[in-house]
């Protein structure tokens, strides 16, 4: 039957005992009733998860390369992109309100692209979920790649987890020899969480310059505001909390339980194949008399391996990030005593019921949710790549004057005051003519700016920069419209031909 297991978080986790089959559990719903007389706290039981090699370790080794090599050297990477402009390939440029990433440049007004990669985020956490599980936070959540860099340093200096239990556990005074063990994996520590928070601020200005200035106390305070926030918070999270943010802190465990269905292939123990569990000689006795036994050899490999420190036997559970080791210790168990490997592994209830109905297990990828899913990342995708490529680097907002709306002139013609505000978001100054399309015969005249066509008025607009103008409309006495009509605006790149329009109306008082 189902118990619950409120022994690590104090939550609501399921766990399996050995006989019972998702059968049982449809026959008898009142057994698997939740209890919620548990303690409501519980004590942090420090971790010492054991090293293993294999698959899914290869992997998470290359994954924190890839991630920590992408973080830390990502600012040094230099674009091009003109005299003048900066030249950091990703660099977040508040003072100029400009945020850089390779070839796109974002202006402030242009905040929905940021919307719209959160949007795809969020949908592809949600697809790696339906196909995999929590990939996010067993390979990729900087929580856990931090943690399991941590735990490297660790293991390294101190040894692998039943020496680390053992230096624990002497009580007394420290000898010299472990106070330096534990002084240099500190040191240690605080040297990678300083990296990571200083290459935080790296990212918002630029980097090499910033670099000489933090070395030569020259930078800004905030820039060692920062380095002081992320270095403590690295520290803290990574060394100290480390499972204690997937249990307790982090949303996402609770919320991919809600998105998961019975086809999503998670981190499964494959009980049908396990149980009936027993040490390895007991086995090799109940297999020479014929009794039915599983493979689980009972040994906890899987157990000593965790991250989180529980055992995958006892079914799904928030407290598992499925980082994939448990499969590796428990492969290289099967491989010693000569048993097929994958007791644990990537599976789900579907196949373990069909095993147990002697049918061949079944993978489907392609189901309604992926589908969706995928299509959802694809428009999204779709949309935001079509209005990055169309989208124009010369704007106009036009802003009609309030008072007065219109004056009348000495000889009748009349007169509308606008302000306008230009927009190049070219990395080059831009000659522009300025045209309107509104009364009969109007002409459009530029406050404070001699144009050498005074019948088209042209200003040069300063690189990557906006520019206010005030341009005065007059129409012409005899072509006085009876009543206010719509003025366009049109701005024309001369050198380019780029055009951009924007409409207001003309006033007649
Ligand atoms: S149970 Fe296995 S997959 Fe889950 S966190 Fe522990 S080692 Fe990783
Ligand atoms: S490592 Fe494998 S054999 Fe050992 S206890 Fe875990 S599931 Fe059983």
């Amino acid at each position: 039957m189902f118990e619950v297991d409120q022994s690590r978080s104090g939550g609501w986790a399921y766990s399996r005992s050995q006989a019972e089959t998702p059968d049982e559990q449809a026959r008898n719903p009142s057994e698997f009733q939740l209890e919620d007389d548990g303690p409501l706290y519980a004590a942090q039981k420090k971790v010492y998860p054991q090293s293993v090699s294999g698959t899914f370790r290869r992997i998470k080794w290359g994954l924190m390369a890839f991630c920590l090599g992408v973080y830390y050297l990502l600012p040094f990477v230099r674009w091009n992109r003109g005299l003048g402009a900066p030249d950091q390939a990703v660099l977040v440029d508040l003072p100029n309100s400009r945020f850089y990433f390779f070839f796109i440049e974002l202006w402030p007004q242009e905040v929905y692209y940021f919307t719209g990669l959160l949007i795809v985020a969020a949908i592809t956490l949600f697809l790696m979920n339906s196909l995999g599980g929590r990939i996010w936070c067993g390979y990729l959540c900087p929580q856990t790649v931090w943690t399991d860099l941590f735990y490297a340093v660790e293991r390294l200096i101190e040894g692998d987890r039943r020496e680390r239990m053992r230096k624990d556990a002497v009580r007394g005074t420290m000898k010299l020899e472990r106070f330096a063990e534990i002084l240099l994996k500190h040191s240690i520590w605080l040297m990678i969480a300083w990296w990571t928070g200083g290459a935080w601020v790296l990212y918002f200005n630029d980097a090499p310059t910033l670099m000489k200035q933090l070395v030569t106390f020259q930078a800004p305070p905030l820039a060692y505001i920062w380095i002081a926030i992320l270095t403590a918070t690295t520290y803290l999270l990574a060394g100290f909390m480390r499972e204690q943010v997937c249990v307790y802190m982090c949303p996402w465990p609770r919320i991919q339980a809600a998105l998961t269905d019975e086809w999503a292939l998670n981190v499964t123990y494959k009980y049908d194949r396990g149980e009936k569990r027993t040490s390895l000689k007991k086995a090799k006795e109940l297999r020479a008399l014929g009794e039915p036994v599983g493979d689980c050899i009972d040994c906890y490999q899987c157990v000593a391996v965790c991250p989180t420190g529980i055992d995958i036997r006892n079914g799904a559970q928030l407290d598992c990030i499925q980082c994939g080791l448990c499969i590796d210790a428990c492969d290289a168990v099967m491989k010693k005593i000569g048993r097929e490997t994958r007791l644990i592994g990537y599976d789900n209830d579907v196949n373990i019921q069909r095993r147990q109905a002697g049918k061949p297990p079944v993978y489907r990828v392609v189901r309604p949710r992926t589908v969706i899913y995928s299509a959802m990342i694809a428009c999204v995708g779709a949309v935001m790549l079509y209005a990055l490529l169309t989208r124009t680097l010369l704007d106009i907002n036009v802003l009609h004057d309030r008072n007065p709306v219109a004056v009348k002139l000495s000889d009748g013609s009349i007169r509308n005051a606008y302000t306008v505000r230009l927009l190049n978001k070219r990395g080059f100054d831009r000659v522009i003519a300025i045209d309107i399309d509104g009364p009969a015969n109007a002409t459009v005249h530029v406050v404070g700016a001699d144009s050498i066509t005074p019948d088209r008025p042209m200003i040069v607009l300063g690189r990557d920069q906006t520019t206010e103008l005030r341009l005065l409309v007059t129409a012409p006495a005899a072509n006085n419209p009876a009543k206010s009509i719509p003025v366009n605006f049109h701005v024309t790149d001369i050198g380019l031909g780029t055009v951009a329009s924007a409409t207001d109306n003309f006033v007649t008082p």
